[in-house]
């Protein structure tokens, strides 16, 4: 139990932009995992290591990599901050314990920093904050501690002080707690002169530090009977406190600094260890028996049932396919048989492996409360659980977003459809937020993904990764139809061949769900009207019902389907005949429903220079968006919009010219709508 104690497993999260490669460059250097400082725009950071984030300059892959820091073993997973990749932040927040969120001194609380803190919410991650870039001209750690007690409602908890010379340079940093100054001195922060607080940032200091007491007495029962009492609570005692609040979520601490200047990292590096949590803390991870009726738990303690979650597929080109995985109790040992319970399968690791960035080291075991990357597994993917199978148990399924745009692709020559098709495969392998369709129709191949950036990045991958040249259609959105109203339909599957008859017969009621509820499934037939092993059929049939609509021929989310009534023959029925008519019976239903059309709306985030505001505003309304909120940053405006997909095609080479290349913008998947009345006949074409 004491090592798994010394286990950090970290994520950190942000607005893109705001320093995460930077920061997480800096830890691996202090920690003493790289020799040279890597710098994002140079291309040379360690955990930029797919070739195309190097050009990006974004991290588009959640890469972990391990390093470690006064005798802890620290776990970062790397998350992308791009929206686009949304899932790929939900996964990785699944499977941590706590996680850092960094914002920009200058940018404060942006509209990605606020999605990401809130998917962080769902999951209670403990956090810490890094107010990052105060060696920027307008950075302001107050404003953004401000800016998130307001934005967010959470209550940051002030560790560090900036410190500025009379010309407003960033020099250093008050801690807090040890009531010292501590001024960097050379181009690395081990190069810093720790002295007492001047005179003039004693009021400061005091006034944060009551407040960090004060803080930390309400959080601890003995504590605060110290506190009334007018007794002194003791550093240790605070660091109990700070690390207690900070668990039970009931506040951030909050450092600053310069991830690029060197400043400000080793108080976030000992605050990991100090304040968030270990996998021991996080406590009991909750899953289902088999049956998927039963609750069940596990301890984190290696001595326990093995049980662990993969959460990232990554076809290595050297190495082959590396799965992320977490333990959450016992052991995994090399060349040990697992059991997939996802999947009903077991398989076989060959090797165990840590990551550090770039570097794979071999392990013999990995144990609870470890991300290890396991080699040999061939037919596992993202979200599957695996565990021992004389102690069973199914972690709940990462959930995926709804792809809303999609584009055919063709190869330039008719010979590498087959390697197109295999590369492509591997890739959404990776990201599940991707599909791939056939269309039977046109011969093509079609790419599902969650916006037109998204889309880009998979077709460079196929070029660079797999050497493979493809031509894309124009992007396309991806409509879906539900219905309004509640109906019912009858299906008959019924023939006579020869000796042996075919016998299905399902009688469905369909409901509207509330947009974003997708699909659920229901039976309130009698067993001897339908005998329950024909039911999961039925429900197969339902589902493929909902991939072709008959409004306009898009797939149909948003629907219970019920299975209220039907018949059965001793003899003559089978699970293919109530599959077929489960079918039949849904698409008679579905056209009594009402059905409508529905489109993605986008969240439109548009950052201009004040002078293009009337222009971009005029712009928006033409394509029928609508305006939510409009910011300002310093000279700078931020237009928060909901467009329909449709409207913004090819948006950002528009806005750029708009704007003479000065307005930037993020195009995130919102929800789905109604297509309004007017729009159906351009979309449907009867
Ligand atoms: P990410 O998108 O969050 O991973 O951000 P990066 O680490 O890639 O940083 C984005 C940009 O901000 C890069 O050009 C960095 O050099 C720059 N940057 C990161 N940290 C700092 C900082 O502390 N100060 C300044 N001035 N720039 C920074």
């Amino acid at each position: 139990m004491n090592e798994i104690r010394k286990n950090r497993n970290i994520g950190i999260i942000a607005h893109i932009d705001a320093g995460k490669t930077t920061t997480t460059e800096r830890f691996l250097y202090y920690t003493g995992k790289t020799y040279k400082i890597g710098e994002v725009d140079e291309g040379t950071a360690v955990m930029d290591w797919m070739d195309q984030e190097k050009e990006r300059g974004i991290t588009i892959t959640a890469a972990a990599t391990t390093c470690f820091w006064k005798g802890h073993k620290i776990n970062i997973i790397d998350t992308p901050g791009h929206v686009d990749f949304t899932a790929e932040v939900e996964r990785s927040l699944r499977v941590l314990d706590g996680a850092i969120g960094i914002f920009c001194g200058v940018g404060g609380v942006q509209s990605q920093s606020e999605t990401v803190w809130r998917q962080s919410e769902k999951y209670k991650v403990p956090r810490l904050i890094f107010v990052n870039k105060l060696d920027r001209v307008g950075a302001d750690f107050f404003k953004v501690i401000k800016e998130i007690k307001v934005k967010l409602s959470s209550i940051p908890l002030v560790m560090n002080i900036p410190v500025y010379d009379k010309d407003e340079n960033f020099i250093g940093l008050i801690d807090v707690l040890e009531e010292k100054e501590v001024i960097y001195k050379g181009n690395y922060e081990t190069e810093a002169e720790v002295r007492e607080v001047r005179e003039e940032n004693l009021e400061k200091l005091e006034h944060y530090r009551k407040i960090l007491i004060e803080m930390v007495a309400e959080v601890d029962d003995y504590l605060m009977e110290k506190y009334i009492e007018g007794k002194e609570i003791t550093k240790s005692e605070i660091k109990r406190g700070i690390r207690k609040g900070t668990i039970e979520n009931k506040f951030f601490p909050a450092f600053c600094g310069s991830a690029l200047k060197n400043k400000g990292i080793l108080f976030l590096l000992d605050g990991i260890v100090n304040y968030l949590p270990s996998p021991v803390d996080r406590g009991r991870v909750y899953g289902f028996s088999i049956d998927g009726k039963e609750k069940i738990d596990r301890i984190p303690d290696e001595n326990q049932p093995l049980s662990a979650i993969v959460f990232k597929v990554y076809n290595d080109i050297h190495i082959g396919r590396v799965l992320y995985t977490r333990i959450y109790s016992g052991k995994i040992r090399k060349g040990q048989k697992v059991f997939n319970s996802s999947r009903n399968i077991k398989e076989k690791i060959l090797r165990i492996l840590e990551v550090h960035a770039n570097k794979y080291q071999e392990k013999n075991e990995g144990k609870a409360g470890e991300i290890v990357a396991l080699i040999g597994m061939k037919k596992t993917y993202t979200g599957d659980t695996i565990c021992e199978q004389s102690h069973p148990i199914i972690f709940e399924p990462l959930e995926f977003p709804e792809p809303v745009i999609y584009v055919a692709v063709e190869p330039k020559t008719k010979a590498q459809q087959e390697d197109v098709y295999t590369a492509l495969s591997k890739i959404t392998e990776e990201d599940p937020t991707i599909r791939l369709k056939f269309d039977t129709e046109t011969g093509q191949l079609i790419v599902m993904g969650m916006g037109e950036l998204h889309i880009d990045v998979i077709i460079e991958r196929l070029r660079r990764e797999s050497k493979l040249e493809v031509k894309t259609g124009k992007p396309q959105v991806a409509y879906r139809e539900t219905i309004t109203v509640s109906s019912t339909g009858e299906g008959k599957f019924i023939k006579q061949t020869g000796t042996k008859g075919i016998y299905g017969h399902v009688i469905l009621q369909l409901e509207p769900l509330e947009r974003g509820k997708r699909f659920n499934f229901e039976s309130k037939v009698s067993s001897d009207k339908i005998p329950p092993e024909f039911i999961p059929a039925i429900e197969e049939g339902v589902k493929e019902g909902m991939e072709v609509g008959s409004l306009g021929g898009f797939p149909v989310i948003d629907i219970k389907a019920i299975v209220i009534d039907g018949s059965f023959h001793p003899t003559d029925s089978d699970g293919v005949a109530y599959k077929i008519a489960s079918t039949i019976a849904f698409k008679n239903a579905y056209q009594k429903g009402l059905p409508i059309l529905l489109e993605p709306i986008m969240k439109v985030e548009i950052t201009v220079p004040e002078e293009f505001l009337g222009e971009i505003i005029n712009d928006l309304n033409f394509r029928k968006g609508k305006i939510d909120n409009i910011e300002t940053h310093k000279d700078l405006k931020v237009i928060i919009s909901r467009i329909p997909l449709r409207k913004i095609f090819g948006y950002t080479t528009i806005l750029r010219s708009l704007t003479q290349g000065r307005g930037s913008c993020i195009i995130e998947p919102l929800c789905y709508e109604r297509v309004p009345e007017e729009e159906l006949n351009k979309i449907i074409i009867k």
